[in-house]
């Protein structure tokens, strides 16, 4: 697979393939480099069926780096709801911000410029140089790992950076002299669509002549990918604190789910000690009154386990802050945790 002659077989038959059997995205219709930044980083957590919307209503609301420079939050955060994993947009902010101070507000077309852009690596990166600039940079993720792996028979763990940097060589090898945008490209569909985790369709696969782990019949045990995947778990106590007809939010200066608001909770043994530490925190008598049920929300590294109550404000003071009705509160960007323990309200 190293000799240029099935370097081009290859590059041919997968862009080949790839022009008649692709996939049709919103994004692949422009090579407008705004579109694709915010296409990849939607997609960097995200299934591509639930970016779709997503993405339309994203470019329709802020079509320019400059409108997404001067967007308040709360706008940007609304329209990221429910993708999760938000400091993707909080960074894109960030970066949009700095495109408009050091690049006039155009897309820096260098691939070592877009990465110093907050929030990209070296896959958005090498996709967005690619795809808007023809910039010979193969991407690495954990489909091009897998094909990779497979074409070569290589059994490297492809958790490892070390595997990583290997990889980032031969797929930079192997993008020299073609289309950089429609190899690129090529390679995600061949990993979605065709040599996918389990059950690979070698028979339809536009480069089965050339992959070693077909002719060996060891494509059912590649790739090699061990993780250490220890998470954390993380006991609260949620509460839906009403004060009548309004609900108590307060929105999150920093950590995880910094700019999205939340329902109050501490890691606390039981709703006394929820009562006294709102207290604490925020100078108000509170009543839990009733269980609702365990909400347990993944992230990557942590788990939370959300036991909600619902609950009351006892102190007679209309001026309280932090309380939304029901439209007010449907319109505050909230994390998808959140919006489940929002969901028990009506429990
Ligand atoms: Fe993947 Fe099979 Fe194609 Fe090899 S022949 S690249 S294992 S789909």
């Amino acid at each position: 697979m190293n000799e240029l002659m099935n370097i081009k077989i290859f590059q041919e038959n997968l862009i080949q393939w790839y022009k008649t059997h692709g996939r049709d995205l919103p994004w692949r219709r422009t090579k407008d480099p705004y579109a694709i930044w915010i296409s990849e980083i939607m997609l960097q957590q995200t299934q591509v069926e639930t970016v779709k919307p997503y993405f339309l209503r994203f470019i329709d609301t802020l079509p320019t780096i400059e409108s997404l420079a001067n967007a308040d939050e709360d706008t940007a955060f609304k329209l990221w709801e429910g993708l999760g994993y938000y400091r993707r947009i909080r960074h894109m902010q960030e970066a949009a911000k700095d495109m408009m101070l050091r690049h006039n507000g155009t897309f820096p077309d260098s691939y070592e410029e877009i990465l110093k852009l907050k929030g990209i690596g070296n896959y958005t990166a090498s996709a967005i140089s690619s795809i808007a600039f023809g910039l010979e940079k193969g991407v690495i993720d954990g489909n091009t790992l897998r094909i990779l792996s497979r074409i070569y028979n290589r059994q490297d763990n492809i958790a490892l950076d070390k595997t990583k940097k290997a990889y980032q060589i031969l797929m930079d090898e192997l993008i020299k002299d073609c289309d950089p945008s429609d190899f690129n490209q090529g390679m995600m569909d061949l990993g979605a669509m065709i040599c996918t985790p389990r059950n690979p369709k070698c028979d339809q696969c536009p480069v089965q002549s050339l992959c070693m782990a077909y002719a060996k019949n060891t494509a059912g045990i590649l790739p090699v990918n061990i993780k250490n995947t220890s998470k954390t778990d993380i006991y609260y106590i949620t509460a839906i604190l009403k004060k009548g007809n309004r609900y108590f939010l307060t929105k999150n200066e920093e950590g995880l789910l910094q700019n999205l608001y939340a329902f109050p909770q501490y890691e606390v043994e039981s709703p006394l000690s929820f009562e006294d530490a709102f207290y604490e925190e925020h100078g108000r008598n509170v009543r839990l009154y009733e269980y609702c049920k365990e909400i347990k929300h993944v992230f990557s590294h942590r788990i939370w386990h959300m036991n909600v109550y619902i609950g009351e404000i006892i102190d007679d003071d209309e001026s309280l802050e932090h309380l939304y009705d029901e439209d007010a509160l449907n319109a505050l960007p909230i994390s998808t945790a959140h919006r489940k323990v929002s969901e028990l309200r009506f429990y």
